[in-house]
């Protein structure tokens, strides 16, 4: 199966970028660039199905393979929270710094800072097929922001990969050990082996 085209549902500029690193030999244009404007709504329970309901959205819309991801930061102590509403953790969708805020308070009694991003990505293709892919990468959350960078919770979370937090790590080194990063190349093998059937 070869993909000439692919369409990526997401308004995430840092996402986009990484997907177009990972897939260098593909045209990867966002849904919006191919006339798909929908927010399809997150209504699934897990980051698996959201991946999923966005994908599906974007391709049947477009009548062209489509990829999604969804992703988030779960934490230990907190019983995998945020998870799936990391983006609206403090109320209104996609306020980083307010997230963050609210992170640190629920953290701040609290010794154990384990903590792993996770991301799922889905690729469905207008005939029906779709293949799910997922990743994860292990740290701690600081108990104060650290480096500029990234974007989320990056300046949060003290990476075991890189041992520094993501928003200290360049693109590429974060793109190396990322959860997204590692779903994105687990899809791509995945996709791989299906173009040799
Ligand atoms: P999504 O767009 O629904 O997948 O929302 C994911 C949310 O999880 C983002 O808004 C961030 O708060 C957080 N998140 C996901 N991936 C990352 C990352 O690589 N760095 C920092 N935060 C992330």
């Amino acid at each position: 199966m070869q993909l000439q085209k692919l369409i990526v549902a997401t308004g995430n500029l840092h996402k986009l970028r990484e997907i177009r690193g990972i897939f260098s030999e593909t045209e990867v244009i966002s849904a919006a660039e191919a006339g798909f404007e929908e927010d399809t709504p997150e209504t699934g329970g897990t980051f698996e199905e959201n991946a999923l309901i966005k994908a599906r959205a974007a391709s049947r819309a477009l009548g062209l393979p489509a990829l999604a991801d969804d992703s988030g930061l779960c934490v230990d102590a907190l019983g995998g929270a945020p998870g799936v509403y990391s983006a609206r953790y403090a109320g209104g969708h996609g306020n980083d710094k307010a997230n963050r805020e609210k992170l640190l308070r629920e953290l701040s009694d609290i010794a154990n800072r384990r903590a792993r991003f996770r991301c799922a990505v889905a690729l469905c293709f207008p005939g029906g097929k779709e293949i799910i892919a997922t990743g994860e990468t292990c740290g701690e959350i600081l108990r104060e922001e650290q480096g500029k960078n990234g974007f989320g919770y990056d300046c949060l979370f003290f990476s075991d990969d890189l041992q520094k937090s993501f928003a200290e790590a360049t693109a590429e080194e974060k793109n190396a050990v990322s959860h997204r990063g590692r779903a994105l190349s687990a899809l791509k093998e995945k996709l791989a082996r299906l173009r040799e059937e």
